[in-house]
């Protein structure tokens, strides 16, 4: 019944849970000879997220900055398989994953249980509600794919609906009206890559409707940006400031209302601000399967921020049978796609040494089964080497992050870097770090295929505009 996993009952089974910036950089340096591998996830996918605002504008399509997980696993030695499907629960007393086809569309069978020897969990988070009134229903996010291209639609939506003939100005001025909720990074580069949009195509195409739009990025903190340094955090909101891009700090988000939002202000009063298009990008929370798999180890899983794991990445409390990454864990590392990825690389090299500390402990079982009279010399000296080389592999060597600076597009073609710096950091800010910034995401990019389509979107860009039509 159905197509056969390629299952080799020699070799330990490895579920792979997720395809984003961990999964995917574990996929690339896995040596998948070692295991019988399966990716288990609800896209096909890898989304490079860096990129997702320049999609939500138009600057870039999604397919490049896409690349389909088969495209990973075909190159690999050994056959991998790839289960479009969402995880609903793991069950670390039996060491089985249960997934379902979650997609629109679906066969008899949809929902099915496996067994693993080690499971990697990298199923990342979503988006931090924090339960505001009208969120869900009202605005728009920006972390997956759907939600870019959504906000793209709405926001051209907005322009069309503006340009009505018979619109009052009022309501001009409320439909162009865009509220981006977070001043972290996401909300940041959003507003940045709005503004762009707005100087750079929609004065010529809506001459109109330019004067009227208005960019909001509210922000609760009294800062933008708080994990950069300060003065990257001042030349962020300088450059908003000529950009004409308003930043409320100190101001929260109450609630998400069909044509408002309501917003706590830095005196504690309550406005009401009308509005056309409100993005929220107010952080992130943990997945639900992420919530019950810990649920399962209620006495040492108990950081509400993500999943504990030792300094070699395993999952506290579950006897290094499975691996946690990226987003869904709480480390002392942001949750960010450089950390997540160096962790995939990292635990790729984890796996060829456990896979190496396995074939050892069959082989010397075998020699063991035999009695000592029994062995030759040969035998004897080879159980030896084994042995030493047991207690070689058995050390795991821990984690270790390297910080290779932080990064992020500000707009009106600036970005900002904070790059270590011989023991110390290098703040900078403007037109070349921007240069900076498009060369290091083209060279950051997992193929050539993504690097091709990203720099000819770019110049298409440059040349013909941004593509003003709303599918
Ligand atoms: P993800 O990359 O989110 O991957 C999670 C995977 O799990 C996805 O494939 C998902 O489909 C899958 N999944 C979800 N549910 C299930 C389930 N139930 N079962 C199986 N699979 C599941 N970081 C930076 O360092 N630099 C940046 O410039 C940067 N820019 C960003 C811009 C945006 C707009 C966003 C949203 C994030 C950005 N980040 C950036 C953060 C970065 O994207 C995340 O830290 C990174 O994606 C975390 O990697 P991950 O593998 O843990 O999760
Ligand atoms: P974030 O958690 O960094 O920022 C969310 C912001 O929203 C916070 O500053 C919070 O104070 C604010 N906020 C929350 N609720 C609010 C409310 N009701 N009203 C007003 N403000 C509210 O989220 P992010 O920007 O999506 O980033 C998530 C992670 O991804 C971070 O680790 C970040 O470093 C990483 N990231 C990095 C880059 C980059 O390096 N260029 C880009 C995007 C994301």
């Amino acid at each position: 019944p159905g197509p056969q996993l390629p299952h080799d009952p020699t070799k330990k089974t490895l579920v792979i849970l997720g395809s984003g910036w961990g999964a995917t950089s574990l996929l690339n340096s896995l040596d998948t000879v070692d295991y019988n591998v399966i990716v288990i996830s609800p896209k096909n996918y890898f989304l490079f997220t860096p990129l997702l605002p320049s999609v939500a504008v138009g600057t870039l399509s999604p397919r490049s900055i896409l690349q389909p997980t088969r495209y990973v696993t075909r190159h690999k030695k050994r056959q991998v398989t790839v289960i479009e499907a969402s995880a609903t629960d793991v069950d670390p007393t039996t060491k089985t994953v249960t997934f379902a086809d979650t997609s629109e569309i679906q066969g008899l069978v949809s929902t099915t249980t496996i067994p693993y020897d080690y499971l990697v969990f990298a199923v990342g988070a979503e988006v931090q509600t924090f339960n505001i009134p009208g969120v869900r229903e009202h605005a728009c996010f920006m972390k997956e794919l759907e939600d870019a291209e959504k906000m793209q639609r709405r926001f051209l939506d907005c322009l069309e609906s503006a340009a009505f003939p018979g619109q009052s100005t009022e309501e001009i001025k409320r439909l162009l009206h865009m509220v981006v909720v977070g001043g972290g990074p996401t909300g940041v580069e959003l507003s940045g890559e709005l503004h762009d949009f707005l100087e750079q195509d929609l004065r010529s195409w809506y001459p109109e409707l330019a004067e009227h739009v208005r960019i909001s990025l509210v922000e609760a903190l009294p800062s933008v940006l708080p994990m950069f340094s300060k003065q990257l955090i001042d030349y962020t909101e300088s450059t908003f400031k000529e950009a004409k891009i308003d930043i409320l700090t100190k101001t929260m988000v109450k609630e998400v209302r069909d044509k408002s939002v309501v917003l706590q202000l830095p005196d504690k009063s309550i406005a009401e601000v009308p509005c056309g298009l409100v993005v929220w990008a107010a952080g992130n929370t943990l997945r639900k399967v992420t919530r019950d798999l810990m649920a399962k180890f209620p006495d040492v899983q108990t950081n509400r921020r993500g999943i504990t794991v030792d300094e070699c990445l395993r999952m506290v409390g579950s006897n290094g049978s499975i691996f946690a990454i990226g987003d869904c864990t709480a480390t002392s590392y942001a949750p960010t796609a450089q950390v997540a990825s160096q962790e995939g690389a990292y635990l790729a090299r984890v796996l060829a040494q456990l896979a190496k500390k396995d074939e050892a402990e069959a082989r010397l079982r075998e020699l063991q089964a035999q009695s000592a009279d029994a062995l030759s010399p040969e035998a004897k000296e080879e159980r030896e080497q084994i042995e030493k080389r047991l207690a070689k592999l058995e050390k795991v060597r821990p984690f270790k992050y390297s910080h290779q600076g932080s990064l992020a597009y500000i707009g009106s073609d600036k970005a900002i870097a904070d790059l270590p710096f011989f023991n110390g950091n290098l703040a900078t800010g403007g037109v070349a770090t921007f240069l900076f910034w498009r060369s290091a995401y083209l060279s950051t990019l997992f193929s050539m295929r993504n690097r091709i389509l990203v720099a000819t979107d770019w110049l298409y860009v440059k040349l013909f505009g941004r593509d003003v039509s709303r599918e």
